[in-house]
């Protein structure tokens, strides 16, 4: 007997078969049952989900005939009668698929519409099955809407799709839709288990782990991904040889170079990078899997409670929470983002494993230096904070420092690489930055090293250099990022270069904005009731009473007011808060970002004003890269 792949013998010839689709299957179950039967179906869902083996089965359930051949419609269509073997084998009459992939056009469209008027041969109804619907044409679809809108009662339409943007409203609107999800991967493991137990296949779960990743959510790229391993394996299914056909990346080499960047161990990178290449890895799987763990390593990171819950069985669990606990939250954060952005690049540099090296280095390069030191930016105010703040949960990452001699923070330089999105987080000399939760701490990175120790430049710098005259080599490269107090609450892009910002003080505008500061370092506030009390006014102090007035109603939560009235409780102000809407012209916010432009101004007047910056402009034509300067 000829051999019959995978995908077909285990196809689901019930509803009890189909594999995670529950949603549908109960929808669809429910409806035959009841015999509340609409007269088209569409069902949607990326490739090898379900769509057509969904609409061969609700043919069977329409058509069944039962055991004795005196059955009606039926959700659990019996597999013996006539009609259901047929339509199993694909000669039933009154079953009709069409491609309409391959059959676009108005006229197969029509031929198929000329057959509606027959009543059903074999069965009790004709179901017309249309799959890969979108790619009709217009003239196609319109020359079906008028059958699809009033079909004989005898006919059924089943459509099916996987991309159902491109189906017109007209049609959408006539049918009853189903969205078939794309799998799991524990769903698409537990079925290659069964699977495979059932042909009598040795296999270890690893590799199958490896397969149903690769499937991508699709059952049926999953069981053609393990015939061809099968063959591959000369009948069996091992880890080792499923990595090697797939190319996909054994985990340890991603762990490996997880860790060595988390140590900042160069060497091991660029030896595991030639690694890759000498055992043929494809660069791209290799970022692929490290975004995987790294996304894993996030979660564990800002859920740590999910730490024991991860499955057991996996060999990779482990190694992840090593990492998770190795690695602070902000660095796995970048690195995810270093590692999505580079697989983008791979394809742009003539060799791919020169691009990947890249990319590593890369991690590197971003990656603050002297770790111990400066991975916990935000610790060291961890450490002053955390004193006078009710105990937060602690992050994944190592303990805080104790708070350094000195405040490391405050001069280390920054930068923020790429545009991903997080606002840098900075710690102020003179006034205390809110500090960011421990879990969400944002990627910091410094730039190549400079000669003045960072640690000191509250000092003048070992040279003698003001801190303020930043070394020549310098003027090119962002300098650092250190965004005022506020910076992280004023809506992006408006802190850069945007219209000066302006404030009319008023009566009480230093009074609130050293009230709100005082309550967003205490992270007494935080989110929305932050922001509702940085963009704000205080127009007025009554004795029980404050009015707020906020430009823009989305402000106006009582969530946020009634936790603003809590912060201010504890600092002693036991108030109601009462909003209004209207013009705010001094508020905390506007306040702090006037601040940060003049730090800006005048850290640009010093840069340009500074005779060995001129020098190097005038006799190197170097230039200061507008943009990139920060005021210290
Ligand atoms: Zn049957």
């Amino acid at each position: 007997m000829s051999y019959l792949v995978l995908a077909r013998k285990y196809r689901p010839r019930n509803f009890e078969e189909m594999v995670g689709q529950a949603h549908v299957v109960q929808a669809l179950s429910n409806a035959l049952t009841t015999q509340r039967l609409h007269h088209a179906y569409l069902f949607t869902g990326t490739r090898g989900v379900g769509k057509t083996t969904v609409s061969r089965i609700l043919a069977k359930s329409l058509n069944c005939q039962g055991v004795d051949g005196q059955g009606g419609i039926t959700a659990t269509p019996c597999g013996v009668c006539d009609a259901c073997k047929d339509i199993d084998s694909g000669r039933f009459v009154d079953y009709t698929e069409l491609d309409a992939a391959s059959n676009r056009g108005v006229d197969e469209v029509q031929s198929l519409l000329e057959q509606a008027v027959y009543k059903p041969v074999q069965g009790r109804f004709k179901v017309f099955m249309i799959d890969e619907v979108h790619m009709l044409t217009n003239t196609a679809f319109n020359a079906m809407l008028k059958t699809l809108e009033e079909p004989p009662e005898y006919l059924k339409f089943v459509l099916a799709t996987t991309d159902p943007q491109k189906v017109p409203v007209t049609v959408l609107s006539r049918c009853l839709q189903f969205n078939l999800r794309p799998m799991a991967p524990e769903t698409v493991l537990e079925h290659l288990t069964t699977v495979l137990q059932a042909e009598g296949v040795p296999s270890d779960v690893q590799a199958l782990r490896l397969l149903a990743r690769a499937a991508r959510g699709s059952m049926r790229d999953a069981l053609s991904l393990a015939d061809q391993a099968i063959a591959f394996g000369n009948g069996e299914l091992r880890e080792a040889g499923v990595r090697q056909m797939l190319g996909s990346v054994d985990r340890s080499h991603v762990f490996r170079l997880i860790d060595a960047l988390a140590a900042g161990d160069g060497k091991t990178v660029v030896e595991t990078s030639e690694a890759l290449r000498r055992d043929g890895m494809a660069a791209a799987s290799t970022l692929e899997e490290m975004t995987t763990v790294l996304q894993a390593m996030a979660v564990l990171q800002a859920v740590p409670s999910r730490t024991g819950s991860v499955d057991a069985a996996d060999p990779d669990a482990a190694d992840t929470a090593r990492l998770a606990a190795l690695m602070p939250p902000d660095e796995t954060q970048l690195l995810y983002s270093l590692c999505l952005h580079g697989r983008a690049e791979l394809g742009l540099a003539p060799d791919e494993y020169a691009a990947l090296t890249m990319v590593l280095l890369r991690l590197l390069a971003f990656k603050p230096a002297g770790t111990a030191e400066k991975k916990t930016l935000s610790d060291s105010h961890v450490g002053t904070v955390e004193a006078r703040r009710p105990a937060l949960p602690s992050p994944a990452a190592p303990p805080a420092k104790p708070p350094a001699s000195a405040p490391v923070s405050a001069t280390v330089p920054v930068s923020m690489p790429m545009s991903a999105g997080a606002p840098a987080l900075q710690a102020e000399r003179a006034m205390p930055a809110p500090s960011a939760p421990p879990g969400q701490r944002l990627p910091l990175v410094s730039s190549p090293p400079r000669p003045s120790d960072p640690s000191t430049s509250a000092a003048p710098a070992p040279d003698g250099q003001p801190e303020s005259t930043p070394p020549a080599h310098v003027v090119a490269v962002p300098i650092r990022v250190q965004p005022p107090a506020g910076a992280r609450d004023v809506p992006r892009g408006d802190n850069h270069r945007a219209a000066p910002a302006a404030i009319e003080p008023s009566e009480d505008g230093d009074f609130w904005h050293a009230t709100v500061t005082q309550m967003v370092v205490a992270e007494t506030i935080t989110a929305l009731a932050r922001e509702l009390a940085l963009q704000s006014q205080l127009v007025a102090r009554d004795v029980d009473q404050w009015l707020l007035r906020v430009e823009r109603e989305t402000l106006n939560q009582p969530g946020s007011r009634d936790k603003l009235q809590v912060a201010l409780a504890a600092l002693g102000h036991s108030v109601t808060i009462a909003i209004e809407v209207g013009v705010v012209a001094d508020s905390p916010a506007r306040r702090n970002k006037v601040a940060a432009e003049l730090r800006q101004r005048a850290a640009e007047e010093a840069i340009h004003g500074d005779p060995e910056i001129q020098a190097l402009m005038r006799d190197f034509d170097a230039k200061v890269v507008p943009g990139t300067l920060r005021p210290a």
